[in-house]
């Protein structure tokens, strides 16, 4: 089994969840008492959030390779960024470390490919809505198209995610704007919606849309199992 590095704390309730699915998927996977073998990297979440809303990517770029060049040597045989958001400076850290890492948006796009899907509703940060990094990947790599909230929509997305799934609350008034801008992007032809925040899944499930959800933390996580347990 391999030993899966982790990039965690942003936020550390997401990370909590990666923590449990893999395990609880290594069980599934093998029963009995067996679980992952993993490294976490946790950061301190009030500064990354803080550099991210003044737009400083460089020092951001610079906390997430510092992260990943830790875990390589701790041991761990790949890298999983525990966020969406800082997908950004995916490559940036690929090309500092010589162990590979699992991009989240390639893991989903393979799910939503398997599910004979074209166009698809993203919610997550404003980072990861309005930049390219992410909507890019899906359309130039995965031939996926992507459909985002208008900007006040966004902007209730976004603030939802810091200013309560974050800090680990979970609202009904939250979730019922959730679920009104996920159906309002199903009548902009909408075939289902990607969960591009890792802690989303905490408000949004399954049972409250009409259309296919694709829960990222999951995703990812199943995916890092599958590679974990490879040959
Ligand atoms: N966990 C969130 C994501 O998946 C947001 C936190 C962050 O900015 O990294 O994008």
């Amino acid at each position: 089994m391999k030993t899966i590095g982790l990039i965690g704390g942003m936020s550390w309730e997401s990370s909590l969840e990666y923590y449990r699915i893999i395990n609880q998927e290594v069980k599934h996977r093998l029963g009995g008492l067996h679980s992952s073998k993993s490294l976490m990297y946790s950061v301190e979440f009030d500064e990354i959030q803080h550099l991210q809303h003044i737009g400083d990517w460089d020092s951001l770029t610079r906390i997430m390779i510092d992260a990943g060049k830790k875990l390589e040597k701790g041991g761990a045989d790949f890298i999983v960024i525990c966020t969406n958001t800082m997908h950004r400076m995916f490559e940036d850290v690929q090309a500092n470390v010589s162990i590979p890492l699992l991009h989240i948006a390639d893991a989903t796009a393979q799910r939503i490919k398997a599910n004979g899907i074209n166009t698809i509703a993203l919610l997550g940060t404003k980072f990861t809505m309005e930049q390219d990094f992410y909507k890019g990947r899906l359309l130039n790599n995965h031939g996926i198209n992507v459909i985002i909230p208008n900007e006040e929509d966004r902007n209730t997305v976004h603030s939802i995610i810091y200013n309560e799934l974050c800090q680990g609350q979970i609202n009904q008034p939250s979730r019922e704007q959730y679920i009104r801008i996920i159906e309002k992007l199903k009548g902009e032809g909408a075939e289902g919606v990607i969960l591009g925040c890792t802690e989303i899944p905490l408000l949004i499930k399954q049972a409250d849309v009409s259309i296919p959800t694709f829960d990222t933390t999951r995703i990812h996580a199943e995916m890092a199992v599958t590679l974990a347990l490879k040959a």
